[in-house]
């Protein structure tokens, strides 16, 4: 291929629906700039005990950028030439960025989390209390772009204690005045805030039999739920807020943002959103 190659590396890869999204977006920007008629987002299928040696022949083959989805943001970290400042805390990089002699390693998790909840629900974490459901990868770059945006206050929920206890320690170097907290799901506070943004990290939601991650019901009336899960689009969780009349979203809009935050880091320019979220629709489409 002579053009500017990309492409997502994850296992199992068939599903994802970035190459559609950025196709989409790069079909709109060669329309205004011929260079990026030259552009192609493709997917490779990469198990772990493999991403090694894939980075290193993506790189002599001359890519320009890469994201990594499951199961490789954590372990890609031992494997960049280095890391940005922004992801060090988060320890998972999500969007490679060629450098001469290897990868730098960037995550845009957060940004598009931020940007997702102002564009579905119009709420801010900036100065908001915010409860954060689960303590995997997802969670941990959602509590830093919490804490990195000054949030109010963040009470994290998950199931098992020792991965909780793991990620508060984690948090406290970066907690500055944030009152930062951690709660297993049946042992809630009284005191918690009303008004809060509540976030699903968990995957609990992604299989119809799934639990719930929280029984929101036993929360003072939060101002909105985010779903990071968006396929299914309407989790039990999300159903339960409706059911409530609390303002929701799934994680579409979050995936849409990050991706179009890794677009612009590689492209230098800025990215039509509104084609990335219409290819996107698209390509969930039964
Ligand atoms: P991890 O495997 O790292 O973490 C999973 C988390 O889910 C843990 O906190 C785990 O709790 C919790 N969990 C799993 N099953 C249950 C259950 N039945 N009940 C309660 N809690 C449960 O996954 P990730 O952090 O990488 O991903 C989490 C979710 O976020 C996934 O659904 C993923 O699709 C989504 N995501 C969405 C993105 C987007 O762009 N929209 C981007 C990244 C992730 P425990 O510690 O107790 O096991």
């Amino acid at each position: 291929f002579a053009g500017v190659a990309l492409a997502v590396l994850g296992q199992p890869i068939k599903h994802s629906i970035s190459p559609a999204m950025h196709q989409a977006a790069l079909a709109e920007m060669a329309a205004h700039d011929a260079r990026f008629s030259h552009w192609r987002y493709f997917r490779f299928e990469v198990a772990p005990a493999d991403l090694a040696e894939a980075l290193a022949r993506l790189h002599a083959a001359g890519f320009l950028g890469l994201n990594l989805t499951v199961p490789h943001k954590v372990l890609a970290v031992e494997l960049v030439k280095d890391v940005a400042p922004h992801a060090q805390p988060i320890g998972a990089v999500n969007t490679l960025l060629r450098t001469n002699d290897g990868w730098r390693g960037d995550n845009t998790d957060g940004h598009g989390l931020a940007l997702g909840l102002r564009a579905d629900l119009g709420l801010d974490l900036e100065g908001a209390p915010v409860i954060l459901l689960g303590a995997g990868g997802a969670a941990r770059g959602a509590a830093v772009e919490c804490l990195r945006r000054r949030c109010a206050s963040l009470a994290i929920v998950n199931r098992t204690p020792a991965r909780l206890q793991a990620l508060l320690e984690s948090l406290a170097p970066l907690a500055g005045p944030t009152q930062v907290r951690g709660f297993a799901p049946d042992q809630l506070p009284r005191d918690l805030p009303a008004g809060a943004i509540v976030i699903n990290a968990t995957s609990a939601g992604l299989r119809a039999a799934d639990p719930l991650p929280l029984d929101l019901a036993l929360l003072p009336r939060p101002a909105g739920v985010y779903d990071m899960i968006y396929n299914p689009p309407r989790t039990p969780l999300l159903q339960l807020a409706a059911r409530l009349g609390l303002p929701h979203a799934n994680g579409l809009s979050m995936l849409v943002h990050q991706g179009a935050r890794s677009l612009a880091l590689w492209s230098g320019t800025e990215v039509p959103v509104t084609a990335m979220s219409r290819a996107a629709l698209a390509a969930l489409a039964p």
